[in-house]
């Protein structure tokens, strides 16, 4: 639940304070990490603080719950194992057998694989729309329609999908609307006060931002729906674990600062690459001529730091480029504080190969770090040759 005594201060004090209350024992600053699998009861059914066993609560990892809820402006927050155990979820507590779902065309590739190989078994019926298009996303509603699910920027090709025309859609569907807020942070943006009805995330990714732990959020903008996936991430049990909640609570404390950096440091590499004779389209939605730049100027405190590419050469001179960078790390994953490159369609696009979602061959991904940007700009420059 969110701590209502922080709603009326700034995200980076919230960052910062929200959930993190002095330890009351000891004064501890920074909550501390409860190792524990159970607590003593003072007499059956005397719980201190309600909590009785760490699947259904922890201290460490409700300290990170009221922040992720007081972040994203929502009623309930709720952490989870891995980003994908958040949305497995999510859409067990919100799906039966029957029901439609509306998926973007240019998802995480984890995501669409969530969909169509496990979620789909179970009788949910599924279309891809290109939710930046709100007459394909209307197009895609049948009357089964209970969730639109929307990726914004989206990964990897930073497509921007206009949150507050999609959950009018969603409104007039009967339909809840899912943003996953992993690329954007809420930093850079509010999907709940947009009119989305859950936030997701991958924890591991900008929040956690060190590239040192695996977590899943789920935020809920109203106390019902909060309630019932509380229920669902007890009874299904992929909790985020003490550790790892203290991990990602410490992240978020320079989240503001690390996204600030992150978006100087990407503007500057576009800016080379977009004048590099090797590079054949720069994808970012700070460029003027992006589709999205606009929906992105509107949504979004700034652009973030994701920048996708394209090269002369395909996909073998794409491939070799991502061998070459020595700061940038050929790893999949992004937001952390080191500069990543990958190569989606090998990589972290490969479960999509065939679908809608399948990605160009010559397409290069970067997770623009906090590093110094003159030394990311060299590297990548040896490395395009
Ligand atoms: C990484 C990622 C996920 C999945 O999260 P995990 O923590 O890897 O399970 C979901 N959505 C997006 C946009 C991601 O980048």
């Amino acid at each position: 639940m969110s701590d209502d005594s922080h709603e009326h201060q700034s995200f980076e004090t919230r960052a910062i304070h929200a959930g993190n209350t002095a330890d009351p024992q000891t004064g501890a600053v920074v909550p501390p990490i409860y190792q524990v699998s159970t607590y003593k009861q003072d007499g059956v059914g005397g719980l201190r603080g309600g909590y009785e066993y760490s699947r259904s609560g922890n201290p460490t990892r409700t300290a990170l719950e009221e922040n992720l809820a007081a972040l994203e402006g929502g009623r309930r927050g709720l952490a989870f194992a891995s980003g994908l155990a958040a949305e497995d979820c999510l859409l067990r507590t919100l799906l039966a057998p029957g029901d439609h779902v509306v998926i973007p065309n240019d998802a995480y590739g984890g995501t669409f694989r969530l969909f169509a190989k496990v979620v789909s078994r179970w009788g949910v019926e599924w279309s891809v729309a290109d939710t930046s298009d709100a007459d394909s996303v209307r197009a895609a509603i049948t009357p089964k329609t209970k969730l639109i699910w929307v990726e914004t920027p989206s990964n990897p090709l930073l497509g921007i999908t206009d949150i507050a025309v999609v959950a009018d859609i969603a409104r007039t569907a009967g339909a809840k609307l899912v943003v996953d807020n992993t690329f954007a942070s809420p930093y850079l943006q509010q999907p709940l006060a947009l009119g989305a009805d859950v936030v997701v995330h991958s924890l591991t990714k900008y929040m956690g931002g060190h590239s040192d732990v695996v977590g899943g959020a789920l935020v809920a903008a109203d106390e019902a729906l909060g309630e019932e996936l509380a229920y669902h991430q007890n009874a299904m049990g992929a909790v985020a674990g003490p550790f790892d909640s203290w991990v990602v609570l410490r992240g978020i404390k320079t989240l503001a600062v690390r996204m600030d950096r992150h978006a100087e440091n990407a503007a500057k590499i576009v800016e080379v690459l977009q004048r590099h004779p090797k590079v054949t389209k720069v994808l970012y939605p700070g460029l003027p001529e992006h589709p999205g730049h606009e929906i992105a100027a509107k949504q979004m405190r700034n652009f973030g730091g994701m920048v996708s590419f394209q090269v002369a050469g395909g996909e073998e001179e794409a491939v070799a480029i991502c061998g070459r960078t020595k700061i940038f790390t050929l790893a999949e994953s992004l937001g952390g504080v080191e500069s990543l490159i990958e190569h989606p369609g090998r990589m972290t696009h490969a479960s999509v190969a065939g679908s809608a979602l399948e990605v160009p061959a010559d397409l290069i991904r970067l997770s623009v770090g906090i590093e110094n940007a003159d030394d990311l700009i060299a590297d990548l420059t040896q490395a395009l040759g």
